[in-house]
């Protein structure tokens, strides 16, 4: 029988895992706050939740896999090469890519779910942060679009702080943070994003 965890499931040569299930346990656990004291979904009818734009889905984060069976039903599956996408180059073998074939039970979520729409932001200095996901959210999320608006709340930022010092334990995660961080310096000072935020 096939149970999340065994891996037997899963394709060989996956990008490597330094975190264990019991990891991802906590921070599943961890990032079960909402983001604001209602239901977020009513602002936007869950925009982020469905399939916004034909193929747009998230990837799952090295050895997240070990949450899943691959045969949950409201999950469509893929496994791509990191090299072939926007991953830093130290990520060497495939990712696991899901789109929505329904909406997720609330404790079945992946980590960039509940994440969202926060994103975790190394400072050059190596100082870890959360900041609203301009990269990924500024066309489809209120709460980015409008943050004065509605704010996410303190409890949600500690959240989400707590759950990636716990995934930044893992180098090839801290790599990728990395990375997007430097995605986000160069965004914010680009002159698109200056005209979109007049
Ligand atoms: S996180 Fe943003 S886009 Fe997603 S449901 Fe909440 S308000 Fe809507
Ligand atoms: S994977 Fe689940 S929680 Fe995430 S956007 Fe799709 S339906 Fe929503």
């Amino acid at each position: 029988m096939k149970t999340a965890g065994s891996r037997n499931h899963l394709p060989k040569g996956l990008v490597p895992s330094a975190l264990s299930k019991q990891e991802f346990q906590k921070v599943y656990s961890l990032l079960d706050v909402h983001p604001l004291k209602f239901d977020c979904g009513i602002l936007c009818a869950s925009l982020c939740c469905q399939e916004y734009e034909p193929g747009v889905g998230m990837y799952l984060l090295p050895g997240e896999e070990q949450m899943f069976t691959c045969e949950e039903p409201w999950l469509k599956w893929k496994f791509v090469r990191a090299q072939d996408h926007n991953f830093p180059p130290d990520w060497k073998g495939k990712v696991a890519f899901v789109t929505c074939n329904a909406t997720c039970p609330r404790d079945k979520r992946p980590i960039q779910c509940r994440t969202f729409p926060l994103m975790p932001y190394l400072t050059p200095e190596g100082d870890l942060q959360v900041r609203l996901d301009v990269l990924s959210g500024v066309l489809i999320c209120p709460m980015i679009k409008e943050p004065d608006k509605y704010p996410a709340r303190p409890e949600f930022y500690t959240a989400a702080l707590s759950a990636w010092k716990v995934l930044t334990k893992d180098p090839l995660i801290r790599s990728d943070v990395w990375h997007l961080s430097r995605q986000l310096d160069e965004d914010e000072s680009s002159i698109w994003r200056s005209l979109l935020l007049r």
